[in-house]
C-alpha cells in the first residue's frame, strides 16, 4: 500500500515525500482510515512502529478540513504522552507532517519554567501536545482550557500507568468535553488500563501491531558473558568496530550511566548521559548532539531512555542486563526501527545469569553468544544456557555482528 492509497491531502503526501517515507506502516495502514473516518481507536502498538504518524497524519488532515468552521486559537487536539522526551518528539512529528500547512502546536511539559510555554499558549495553537503534570498545572492557573477539544490521544497508556500518572490522566480526562474523539495508544494491555480504555472510548475500532517479540526478530542480537570488572574494557572493545556509528548504551542505574561516560571519555570515546538526575537542558542538549552525530554514544538509564527517537541507530548495547524481560524488548526495540534492521549487544555476568535467562524464556528466542573475545567470563565452563525447544535461531548474518567485531590493527575510531 502507499500513501496515497490512504487519501491524503497533497500538502501532506509532500511532506511525507519530504521525510523520506517510502510506504506506511503497519499501523499507519490500518490506523489511518480509522481516525480520517472520526471513530475511536485502540491502538495496540509500542514506540518504533510509527505510531506517531498513525495519529499525527490524519488528526493534520481533519484539523485542515475543520479549518475554516472552527474558531481559531482555541486548542481542538490534546494529546497526552508520559515523558518529555516523547512529548518533544511527537511536537517533531507535527512539524514535519504539517510543514506544508497552518496548524499551530504547542509542547508543554515540566522540569523547565513555564514562562515560554505559556508565551506559545497565548499566541493561539491548534493542537496541543503534553505531559499530565505540566497541563494540569497551566490548568489550574487558567492557561489553558480544554472546552473545544475534539480530538484527544492518549499515547503509551501503559507507561503512564507505570510512572504514575494515572489519576492525572483521569482528572484531565475528567476535564474533556464528552462529545470527542479518542485515539488510546499502549504497548500492552494490563487490567487497569483494560478498564480506562473502558471508559474512555466509545465503540473502539481496535489495531493491534508487531508484539514485541516479533519486534525483536528485526535486532540482530547477541550476548556477551564477560566478568563484570571486565565489562569496561569489553565496551571499549566492542566500540572499536568499525560499523558502530551510533550507539546508545544501556545501564540499570544513573551512577552507572555517569561511570561508563566517565571511563569511556578515560580511551577518548566522546558520549554523554541522559537520565533522570540531569536537567532537562542537559539532557536534551545530549540527545542533540547524538542526533546530529557529535557525540556517538549516548549512555541512558530506562525511563530516560524511554520513546528515544534517533533515525539510524546502528547499535544498542545493553552494558547491564536489565531485570525485567519487557524492559530487554523495550530497550532493543531502540534499533531496527520501522523496518531497518540493527544490532543489540548484552553484556552478561555472573550476577545477571539468572535474568538473562528469564529474558530467552520470555522472548523464546535463542540469542547467539559471542565466544570469541578477549574478556570471557572466568566461570564460563560452568555457565549452562538452554536454548527454548522448538524455536528458530534469530540471527541475521547481516544484521548481528556475528562474531569478534573487527579492529584495524591499532588505529583507535575517531568518535
Ligand atoms: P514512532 O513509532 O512513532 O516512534 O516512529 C518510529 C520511527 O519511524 C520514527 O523515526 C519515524 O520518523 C519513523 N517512521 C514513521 N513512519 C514511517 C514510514 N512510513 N516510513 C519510514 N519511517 C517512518
Amino acid at each position: 500500500m502507499t500513501f496515497n492509497e490512504l487519501n491524503l491531502i497533497a500538502p501532506i503526501l509532500q511532506a511525507l515525500e519530504t521525510e523520506g517515507y517510502k510506504v506506511p506502516t503497519p499501523i499507519q495502514e490500518k490506523a489511518i482510515p480509522i481516525v480520517l473516518a472520526q471513530k475511536d481507536l485502540l491502538g495496540c502498538a509500542q514506540t518504533g512502529t510509527g505510531k506517531t504518524a498513525a495519529f499525527a497524519i490524519p488528526i493534520l488532515q481533519l484539523l485542515d478540513a475543520q479549518h475554516a468552521e472552527k474558531a481559531p486559537k482555541r486548542i481542538k487536539v490534546l494529546i497526552l504522552t508520559p515523558t518529555r522526551e516523547l512529548a518533544i518528539q511527537i511536537g517533531e512529528s507535527f512539524t514535519a507532517y504539517g510543514r506544508n500547512l497552518k496548524q499551530r502546536y504547542a509542547v508543554i511539559f515540566g522540569g523547565v519554567p513555564q514562562g515560554a510555554q505559556v508565551q506559545a499558549l497565548n499566541r493561539g495553537i491548534d493542537i496541543l501536545v503534553a505531559t499530565p503534570g505540566r497541563l494540569l498545572d497551566l490548568m489550574s492557573q487558567g492557561y489553558i482550557h480544554l472546552n473545544d477539544i475534539g480530538i484527544f490521544v492518549l499515547d503509551e497508556a501503559d507507561r503512564m500507568l507505570d510512572m504514575g500518572f494515572i489519576h492525572d490522566v483521569k482528572r484531565v480526562v475528567a476535564k474533556l468535553p464528552q462529545k470527542r474523539q479518542t485515539l488510546f495508544f499502549s504497548a500492552t494491555m494490563p487490567p487497569e488500563i483494560q478498564k480506562l480504555a473502558n471508559t474512555i472510548l466509545v465503540k473502539p475500532e481496535m489495531v493491534a501491531v508487531t508484539p514485541p517479540a516479533t519486534t525483536a526478530e528485526l535486532v540482530g542480537q547477541s550476548v556477551y558473558f564477560v566478568d563484570k570488572k571486565d565489562k569496561r574494557q569489553l565496551l571499549h572493545y566492542v566500540l572499536n568496530d568499525a560499523s558502530i556509528t551510533r550507539v546508545l548504551v544501556f545501564t540499570r542505574t544513573k551512577h552507572g550511566a555517569d561511570k561508563v561516560v566517565k571511563d569511556l571519555h578515560k580511551v577518548n570515546i566522546t558520549a554523554e548521559a541522559i537520565h533522570g538526575n540531569k536537567s532537562q537542558n542537559a539532557r536534551q542538549r545530549a540527545l542533540t548532539n547524538f542526533k546530529d552525530g557529535r557525540i556517538s554514544v549516548l549512555v541512558a538509564t530506562d525511563i530516560a531512555a524511554r520513546g528515544i527517537d534517533v533515525d539510524m541507530l546502528s547499535h544498542v548495547i545493553n552494558y547491564e542486563i536489565p531485570e525485567v524481560p519487557e524492559t530487554y524488548v523495550h530497550r532493543i526495540g531502540r534499533t531496527g526501527r520501522a523496518g531497518a534492521s540493527g544490532t543489540a549487544m548484552s553484556f552478561c555476568d555472573g550476577e545477571e545469569m539468572a535474568d538473562w535467562r528469564n529474558i530467552l524464556k520470555v522472548t523464546a528466542q535463542n540469542i547467539p553468544v559471542i565466544e570469541n573475545h578477549p574478556y570471557p567470563l572466568a566461570a564460563a565452563g560452568q555457565v549452562k544456557i538452554n536454548p527454548p525447544k522448538n524455536k528458530e535461531i534469530v540471527h541475521r548474518p547481516n544484521a548481528v555482528t556475528g562474531g569478534a567485531p573487527r579492529h584495524n590493527g591499532n588505529q583507535r575510531r575517531r568518535w
